[in-house]
């Protein structure tokens, strides 16, 4: 615990006693050691304050337009000890969502960006899909799951990825995004391989009781979905606000538009904050950071989830700047992760097929049009592939069909629609 306390935020202590439990993040400490032990890792990052100072002038049409809205297919590895941490389809979904609206500026707290800073948020423009394919084609939910004999895991556990030592193995990374949900050994929420990192740990690690929103054993203060917001954030080379220099106020962040900040912040504090070093001429040369404070209610701080609402424009230049061509994350753009599985081929392209509500109750609305007559069967599997349920039907043009889901579980299921003219597979969600 030495060395995790080594690098926590020193505002930590003087929280209350559950809150000073709680290590938000060990990303920067991963960071620091591959720094100092990893020489190809350093070469990476040796100009990279150059880098994204470069991706934050872009014009708004370079950083915007060229790539449009930016899909990252997601795989979710689950290794639990204990029943509780094998957490429900249904909040790995609600995990999604959350990530859906924080990196599209959707959230519903936005309206929390306190005035100052309202002209600074950013929007994404990056969404995010279960997989649909395996790297080696097949169809899946994006969700793996293996029991383990681990009760907890410290940070940086080697066998968390390595399916030979009881984890799971990562899957390509230049198509997915790996999250692990694990029960952490207390109290750290999460850590993330940053860009440049090597391949078999590429993606983020979490906590199982701080993934996700609304449902699942979540625990206070971090049961609102924001600990991937801000991991997936360091997945997408961004650095804390504060800039990790123990409230040193030099750190840099290499964020133009994000003030000068000391410390890391813990809670949900009232804005403004204005801290020791926020007086001083930020490094963004940006008026108006005295009046308006540090930008607690950043998600690359370590605020209460609650008290978490925004992104910058210039962290958003940065997270999509990694999408440009020859850039570390850019081969996702390509990715077949989401696309459908192998042995079902694309329908017709005169044909839609579209489920709602999803998630779902007790009836999925399946609406499709098709240009001829055709003999369709619809098919329900659940995550192993196993059979649930199965109609055949005669149809030409549009149509809707009521599945009746009643009697099946809560979580993630694949329906697969056959007809003579192509098959086609979607995912959809039952909730109870
Ligand atoms: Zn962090």
């Amino acid at each position: 615990m030495k060395k995790l306390f080594y690098f926590a935020c020193f505002l930590l202590l003087s929280f209350s006693i559950s809150q000073a439990q709680i290590i938000r993040c060990a990303t920067y400490e991963l960071h620091k050691q591959r720094m100092e032990n990893d020489a190809q890792y350093r070469a990476y990052y040796a100009n990279i304050g150059q880098q994204m100072h470069a991706w934050q002038t872009q014009s708004a049409q370079e950083r915007t337009s060229g790539l449009g809205t930016i899909v990252i297919p997601v795989v979710v590895h689950v290794l639990w000890n204990t029943a509780e941490q094998n957490i429900s389809d249904a909040q790995i979904l609600s995990e999604i969502t959350v990530l859906n609206e924080d990196y599209s500026g959707n959230n519903g707290n936005r309206t929390q960006v306190p005035t100052g800073f309202q002209s600074r948020f950013g929007n994404g423009n990056i969404n995010f899909c279960m997989a649909t394919r395996t790297p080696a084609g097949d169809w899946t939910t994006g969700i793996e799951r293996k029991q383990t004999s681990t009760t907890s895991y410290n940070y940086g556990d080697p066998t968390i990825k390595d399916a030979n030592s009881g984890g799971l193995n990562a899957w390509d990374r230049s198509k997915y995004l790996n999250i692990w949900v694990v029960n952490l050994s207390c109290c750290l929420l999460g850590y993330t391989e940053m860009p440049g990192g090597p391949a078999n740990t590429d993606g983020t690690v979490i906590l199982y009781s701080a993934f996700g929103r609304g449902t699942g054993p979540l625990i206070a203060h971090y049961n609102l979905g924001r600990t991937a917001t801000h991991e997936i954030g360091h997945w997408l080379g961004l650095f804390h606000v504060w800039g990790d220099d123990g409230c040193a106020c030099s750190g840099p962040d290499y964020i133009d538009d994000t003030p000068n900040q000391a410390c890391c912040t813990y809670g949900s504090p009232a804005f403004p904050v204005i801290d020791g070093c926020a007086h001083f001429k930020d490094d963004d040369s940006i008026p108006g950071d005295p009046v308006n404070g540090i930008m607690f209610m950043n998600y690359l701080d370590y605020s209460d989830d609650a008290s978490m609402s925004m992104f910058t424009v210039d962290q958003v230049a940065v997270m999509r700047g990694y999408f440009n061509a020859g850039q570390f994350r850019a081969s996702i753009l390509t990715s077949n992760g989401c696309a459908t599985p192998n042995g079902i081929a694309e329908i017709n392209a005169a044909t839609y097929i579209d489920l709602y509500p999803n998630p779902a109750n007790n009836i999925v609305n399946i609406n499709f049009r098709l240009p001829t007559a055709t003999v369709l069967t619809v098919t329900a599997f659940d995550m192993l592939g196993k059979k649930l349920m199965t109609s055949e039907v005669h149809k030409t043009g549009e149509q809707n069909i009521n599945l009746d889901v009643s009697s099946l579980q809560a979580g993630l299921y694949m329906l697969v629609v056959n007809t003579d003219q192509g098959n086609i597979a979607k995912h959809f969600a039952i909730t109870r």
